[in-house]
C-alpha cells in the first residue's frame, strides 16, 4: 500500500500507525531517506491494501475506523482529499486493509506463469523481499532468486531442479507467503517467533531451477523448435509426466563438477527424459546460472528441494561438516523424514556444493510415491516440511 507524505510524519509513525515493525518499512523503501521524507512523497506500507469503500448514510471516519479496529489517522492519511466534515453518501474513500491471509495457493499445477504472477503479488505486498534475475533458462526465461533479511547467516533453498518434481515450488511458495505473513503480522508459526530471522537471516530462494522443464511437464511442448526437439527426446510421446531434464534433455542436477565422471560413464549418453548429465559438466544456462550463485552469495547451509521418498541425503565422500549430522537429525525430528547419508549418486548440487564449500547440504526428498506427485498430498507434504524450513533457519 502506497501513502503520501504529509507534514510532520516519519517511518517511525507509520510503523506505529500500522503496527508494522519499522525494519519492514525502512527496507520497503530503499531509496528513501527516513530522516529526510518530503511532503507528498509516496511512501510503502508492507503488509496492507488499501481497499476502496463507499460512503453510506451517518458514516464518519470514527465509525469506519472503530468498526475496523483502525486508526482515525491511517484514514485521514490515505484520505488527504476527503473533508471528514462533510463526506456526501455515494463518496469513495480508501480504507488500509491489514493482509491476514495467503495470496498463493500452492495447491495447484504451478508452472512458471503461475510463480510469476504470485511473485509480482508478493512483492507488491512485500516491497522488503528482494528480488533479481539470475540468469535465463534455454528458452530465455528468467531463473528468480528471491532474498528475505539482512542476517550474516545465509540460508539458500531451491525447487524444481527436476521438472517433475515442480511441486517443490509451490510447497516453497506457500511457506514463503507464511513466514512474511507472520513477520508483518508479528505472528508465531508452529509456536516459534520468525519475527528475529529476519535480522539474523539472509534467506535466499531460487523457487524454481527448470522453468522450461516444469512447463513442458504441466502445459506440454511449446510452439516452435524446443517444442519439437522435446518431442522427439520423448520418442513422439505427447506425455511427459516422466520428464525431469531441462528443454533439451539434460538433467540439472547431474550436471556439476563431483564425480561427473562415474555419471557419464553410466548414464543416458544423449538428450533424454531423464539422467542425462550433458556432453560435459556445467553445460547448462540453468545449472551454471545455480552454480554463480552458490559462488557469489557464500550460503551457510543449503536445502534442495526433490521428490519423492521422505527421505534427506546430507553427506559426499565424507567431505560435508560435522554440523551437518547435527541439523539433519533436526530435521528428522521435525518431519519424520529419515536422513541418508551416502548413496551410489554425484554430480548433484548437493554433491558439488559440500565438495567445493564444506558447508551443510541437503537434498531433502519430499513426499512418497510415483513423480510427479498427485496435488492431493500437498497439504500433507506442506505440513511436513515447514519444520524442515523452519530448522534450516534457527539451526
Ligand atoms: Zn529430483
Amino acid at each position: 500500500m502506497d501513502v503520501n507524505v504529509r507534514s510532520g510524519d516519519s517511518l517511525w509513525y507509520y510503523s506505529q500507525l500500522f503496527n508494522v515493525p519499522l525494519t519492514f518499512i525502512i527496507d520497503s523503501n530503499p531509496g528513501v531517506d527516513p530522516s529526510a521524507l518530503a511532503i507528498g512523497q509516496t511512501v510503502r506500507i508492507p503488509g496492507y491494501r488499501s481497499e476502496p469503500y463507499t460512503i453510506e448514510a451517518g458514516d464518519t471516519f470514527w465509525k469506519i475506523a472503530s468498526s475496523r479496529r483502525i486508526s482515525m489517522d491511517s484514514l485521514a492519511l490515505l484520505n488527504q482529499n476527503v473533508n471528514p466534515q462533510n463526506m456526501p453518501i455515494g463518496l469513495l474513500i480508501q480504507v488500509p486493509s491489514r493482509v491476514t491471509s495467503r495470496i498463493v495457493n500452492g495447491n495447484q499445477s504451478y508452472d512458471s506463469t503461475v510463480l510469476n504472477s504470485d511473485l509480482n503479488g508478493l512483492l507488491a505486498l512485500y516491497p522488503f523481499v528482494r528480488s533479481e534475475s539470475i540468469g535465463q533458462s534455454v528458452m530465455g526465461k528468467d531463473l528468480i532468486e528471491l532474498q528475505i533479511g539482512k542476517g550474516p547467516k545465509v540460508v539458500h533453498w531451491n525447487g524444481s531442479f527436476h521438472a517433475n518434481e515442480w511441486i517443490t515450488t509451490a510447497v516453497i511458495m506457500q511457506f514463503l507467503n507464511d513466514y512474511l505473513l507472520a513477520l508483518t503480522n508479528g505472528e508465531t508459526i508452529r509456536g516459534l517467533d520468525v519475527g528475529p530471522f529476519y535480522e539474523e537471516v539472509t534467506l535466499s530462494i531460487v523457487p524454481m531451477v527448470d522453468p522450461d522443464g516444469v512447463d513442458l511437464v504441466l502445459d506440454g511442448p511449446p510452439q516452435g523448435p524446443f517444442g519439437e526437439q522435446a518431442l522427439q527426446i520423448n520418442n513422439g510421446n505427447m506425455a511427459f509426466s516422466g520428464w525431469k531434464a531441462n528443454i533439451r534433455g539434460v538433467d540439472l542436477n547431474n550436471q556439476y563438477p563431483a564425480n561427473w565422471e562415474i555419471e557419464a560413464e553410466r548414464k543416458p549418453k544423449e538428450p533424454s527424459p531423464r539422467d542425462f548429465p550433458g556432453y560435459q559438466p556445467l553445460t547448462e544456462p540453468e545449472a551454471i546460472a545455480m552454480a554463480e550463485l552458490a559462488q557469489e552469495r557464500q550460503f551457510e547451509k543449503m536445502l534442495a528441494f526433490h521428490t519423492q521418498g521422505e527421505v534427506i541425503y546430507w553427506g559426499y565422500e565424507g567431505l560435508e561438516p560435522p554440523q551437518s549430522l547435527v541439523i539433519v537429525n533436526e530435521f528428522e525430528r521435525v518431519s519424520g523424514y529419515q536422513p541418508i547419508r551416502n548413496v551410489y549418486s554425484f554430480a548433484g548440487y548437493k554433491d558439488w556444493f559440500i565438495l567445493v564449500y564444506r558447508k551443510p547440504g541437503f537434498t531433502v526428498e519430499l513426499g512418497r510415491g510415483v513423480n510427479p506427485l498427485p496435488l492431493s498430498q500437498f497439504d500433507e507434504i506442506y505440513q511436513e516440511t515447514i519444520g524442515i524450513f523452519l530448522a534450516s533457519l534457527y539451526m
